[in-house]
């Protein structure tokens, strides 16, 4: 399937077990409602011309392809079109707050094509890997019970830090913040602490696995893991780990234990924030802001 291909419908599917991670928890119903979130600094939600912009000049899709290519083998995709900013084609109204999975593509370059028809608040992988998605599709493969297929290698181990699960001493705790329905506003103390937490986390990770890198993800930071034999960790011991790291960090544990599945797309556009989702070097990090050019769509790549 090359890039040239133009969206079709099929592989698409508008069902899905799960959800990406800021969207589970106790959420208000912001389909009815138009929540106003509270954001620092000029961050704001992306209009369908500055997605249009960023998908068509700026995606760079050759880091992109770096990113999923290890480890190796077939990879789903998830887009959000519109479900936090309410703002998506019209045409595409219907899927306004569904994931719609795209799983017949060979990795971004082949997502390209659909970045720019459906123009998506958010763009996400699944961290499962599979032998051959086709085969998968052949058989008829339940994603909820992919870990007992023959088709599954493995899953690349992450854990995603928020700054909602932090107790920000002027906004609350996370049942405060949802109770007043901001559970996706942050604030300039939140992302110090989220930032800073995430810089422990990957010191503490490292002395466990080699290879990890830190990604800025548009609110807060992920730290993903490419070790092997993280990548091949059973489901008890993710939960283990999980439930480690969480006694010491503001992370989703269900993302490290591996029920939530989906996690952004490194270099893809946060559409509620107006920022790329993008690594950040450890050494960078404590001078890391969200202002950084490397995270500013309309900056020029050098
Ligand atoms: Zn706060």
């Amino acid at each position: 399937m090359g890039s040239t291909k133009a969206p079709a419908s099929r592989g698409i599917r508008t069902t899905f077990p799960e959800e990406p991670p800021a969207f589970t928890g106790t959420r208000p119903s912001a389909s009815v409602v138009r929540i106003r979130y509270e954001l620092p600094g000029d961050l704001h939600p992306a209009s369908l011309n500055a997605r249009l912009n960023f998908y068509r000049n700026r995606f760079d899709v050759g880091a992109a392809k770096r990113w999923m290519a290890r480890p190796g083998g077939d990879r789903a995709y998830a887009l959000i079109l519109g479900r936090h900013s309410g703002i998506y084609p019209r045409r595409f109204r219907h899927l306004k707050n569904v994931p719609l999975i795209i799983d017949d593509v060979e990795g971004p370059a082949g997502l390209r094509p659909f970045l720019l028809k459906y123009l998506p608040e958010g763009v996400y992988y699944d961290r499962n890997v599979y032998r051959s998605l086709a085969e998968a599709r052949a058989a008829g493969l339940d994603y909820t019970h992919a870990w007992r297929s023959r088709q599954f290698l493995g899953q690349e181990l992450a854990f995603d830090l928020d700054p909602e699960n932090l107790d920000c001493p002027i906004h609350g705790d996370i049942e405060a913040k949802m109770k007043r329905h901001q559970g996706l506003s942050f604030c300039d103390w939140e992302f110090d602490e989220v930032r800073r937490q995430a810089g422990d986390l990957f010191d503490r990770a490292s002395k466990s696995w080699s290879e990890l890198t830190i990604v800025y993800s548009g609110r807060g930071f992920h730290v993903h893991v490419i070790d092997d034999d993280a990548f091949r960790l059973s489901r008890k011991e993710r939960g283990r780990i999980a439930r480690s790291y969480a006694r010491r960090f503001a992370i989703d544990e269900w993302v490290t234990s591996g029920e939530m599945r989906l996690i952004r797309l490194p270099y893809s556009l946060h559409g509620m924030v107006s920022r790329v989702v993008i690594p950040v070097p450890r050494k960078d990090l404590d001078r890391f802001t969200y202002d950084d050019p490397r995270a500013l769509p309309t900056a020029r790549r050098s």
